[in-house]
């Protein structure tokens, strides 16, 4: 029987960002109208992924708004890890705080993080078009960095941002090059606040998206459908697990709802899925 891999998201630095990424509610530049606070309190923290791993959560993704981390962040972040690891025990922790060096990188892993995610959002060409106050290239960097510290690395990114096909194939190439341990496939949640008003993908592009990162990657990784998913695959989760998907996020994305969890379950009981209980795949 497939199993389908069960990851959650905290965002624990929430909307204080100052870079640009025209898909992002947590810039400030375009106000939207989401909650923002800086540092949530840790044992709040604890409980949140606690609650996570009794709703069948492998993954827990601790994520800070920001271009990337500095002293006080990454000490904040690895003060969580530590008291997840303390109280909860197995849990796998990724970060997820932007850019990143190998100091920085290794000090994570020191402290309990197991893998560190960092999408490539869209292509090397597109990027200018989203982005305009950090590069690609710094991206992909940060990419092989998490790589050479020994993190597992978790990168993917965000269709339907007004890329063309040859974007999309190109992104998923870049993802593939730096084989990732798992990808998640982000497909854009248009906010009127946003200077990206449309979503310029479909069930069927978004299905062959699936397919291809899933010949790309191989058959051992992990491949999520993350944010997005309830816009395109409502009651149709059975054609991205054909396609290749074996892991979605449960609960909450970072500022908008997901499904309740115990409704995700019993979908993924419904199609026949076992929910996985450990972090190495079997059976794709
Ligand atoms: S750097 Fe991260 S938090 Fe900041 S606007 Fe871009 S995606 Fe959002």
């Amino acid at each position: 029987m497939k199993e389908i891999f069960l990851c959650a998201i905290n965002n624990i630095l929430s909307g204080t960002c100052q870079e640009d990424c025209k898909f992002c509610t947590q810039s400030v530049r375009y106000h939207a109208n989401i909650e923002r606070y800086t540092y949530k309190d840790i044992t709040q923290i604890v409980n949140e992924a606690r609650l996570a791993k009794e709703n069948g959560a492998l993954g827990y993704c601790l994520v800070t708004a920001g271009k990337g981390l500095d002293d006080k962040k990454v000490e904040y972040v690895a003060r969580a890890a530590r008291a997840i690891k303390q109280e909860i025990g197995d849990l796998n922790l990724i970060a997820c705080n932007g850019t990143a060096n190998k100091e920085q990188l290794s000090y994570l892993k020191e402290h309990g993080i197991d893998s560190y995610n960092h999408n490539l959002e869209t292509s090397e060409r597109y990027y200018a078009n989203i982005c305009q106050t950090h590069a690609w290239s710094e991206r992909y960097e940060t990419c092989e960095d998490v790589k050479s510290v020994g993190l597992a690395l978790c990168s993917g990114g965000i269709f339907g941002m007004g890329e063309t096909s040859e974007d999309r194939n190109s992104l998923l190439q870049s993802i593939a090059a730096l084989s990732p341990e798992s990808t998640p496939l982000n497909f854009y949640h248009p906010n009127p606040a946003l200077p990206i008003k449309t979503r310029n993908i479909e069930l069927d592009e978004a299905l062959a998206i699936i397919t291809k990162a899933r010949a790309l990657l191989g058959k051992d990784k992990l491949l999520m459908v993350a944010g997005g998913r309830e816009l395109l695959f409502n009651n149709k989760e059975n054609l991205m697990f054909n396609a290749g998907a074996n892991a979605i996020v449960i609960g909450d994305y970072l500022t908008t709802n997901g499904m309740k969890p115990s409704s995700d379950i019993s979908m993924l009981k419904s199609l026949g899925y076992k929910i996985a209980t450990q972090c190495n795949t079997t059976e794709i």
